[in-house]
């Protein structure tokens, strides 16, 4: 069977050096695996995904040398496959509507609250009023129960190179899996697609290493396939802090108007 990798960007910025970096993680994994590679463009959010940025991301990785099979798949095109997936779970009992905005939640969490380990305070959380209770609601997955479901059942991944890791949703408590504006989350189009695609390996960087406890534990409730992981390290800025370009990481196609070429690039995120 060909392996079969993808690189999942979001167009809601310029490329920078982390996501070459990442880039060349992908495509090197599936150069290693005889593997394919997808480009995905994960432009859900309404609001911060722009179709120029889909645009200069197909052609930064052109100019990179990094070559995607097939069609691109773009995930607002795919929303009637993520609202069947929510569908599914609804059926099951596993959603309820929720119509708490992050003030909300914060209004009424202690300061000690469990957080969920991207920092949000985690939920259920009780004495938590919506100050909105007629708005349109998001979905939130019923942990405990979806837990229950697996009836005991070990749930890991595989991490290539190291084993197989114990998965902890629970720690991410009732994750949201439908937003108000869209039908899905990050979660729910992730694991929806990478079954879709039948991506067999997912390479993709250190900060989504947790969020791949929910990605097993969707793909159990959706009884999809489970692919291989890889969480490759972070390019990090000098202060130590994630490249972003908020943060004034330069993009690649600022690199190459000052006259970095495609090797300085890989060079300078030890891919050469
Ligand atoms: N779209 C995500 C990002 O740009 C990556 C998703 C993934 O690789 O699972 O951070």
């Amino acid at each position: 069977m060909t392996s079969v990798f993808r690189f999942a960007p979001s167009p809601t910025g310029l490329l920078h050096l982390g996501h070459a970096a990442s880039a060349a993680a992908v495509w090197r994994g599936a150069e290693a695996a005889g593997g394919r590679v997808l480009l995905r463009i994960e432009d859900i959010d309404p609001v911060r995904s722009k179709p120029e940025f889909a645009a200069a991301i197909e052609e930064d990785l052109a100019w990179l040398g990094f070559r995607w099979d097939g069609p691109v798949v773009r995930q607002s095109e795919r929303l009637d496959l993520y609202a069947a997936a929510i569908a599914k779970l609804d059926a099951q009992g596993l959603l309820y509507p929720c119509r708490l905005s992050r003030t909300d939640i914060a209004a009424a969490a202690a300061p000690d609250a469990a957080r969920d380990p991207d920092g949000a305070v985690r939920l259920p959380l009780a004495g938590a009023r919506p100050s909105d209770p007629d708005g349109p609601p998001a979905r939130r997955l019923r942990m405990a129960k979806a837990l229950a479901t697996l009836g005991g059942d070990p749930l890991t991944w595989r991490e290539e190179g190291v084993g197989a890791i114990e998965a902890r949703p629970e720690l991410w408590g009732d994750v949201v899996l439908a937003r108000k504006e869209t039908p899905t989350s990050y979660h729910l189009a992730v694991v929806v697609d990478d079954a879709a695609q039948g991506v067999t390996h997912v390479v993709r960087g250190r900060d989504l290493y947790d969020a791949t406890a929910v990605h097993r534990l969707l793909q159990r409730l959706l009884d999809l396939p489970e692919p291989a992981y890889r969480h490759h390290p972070l390019l990090l800025a000098p202060d130590g802090e994630k490249l972003a370009k908020r943060r004034g990481s330069p993009s690649l196609r600022s690199l190459r108007a000052e006259g970095w070429s495609r090797e300085d690039v890989l060079r300078a995120v030890g891919a050469a």
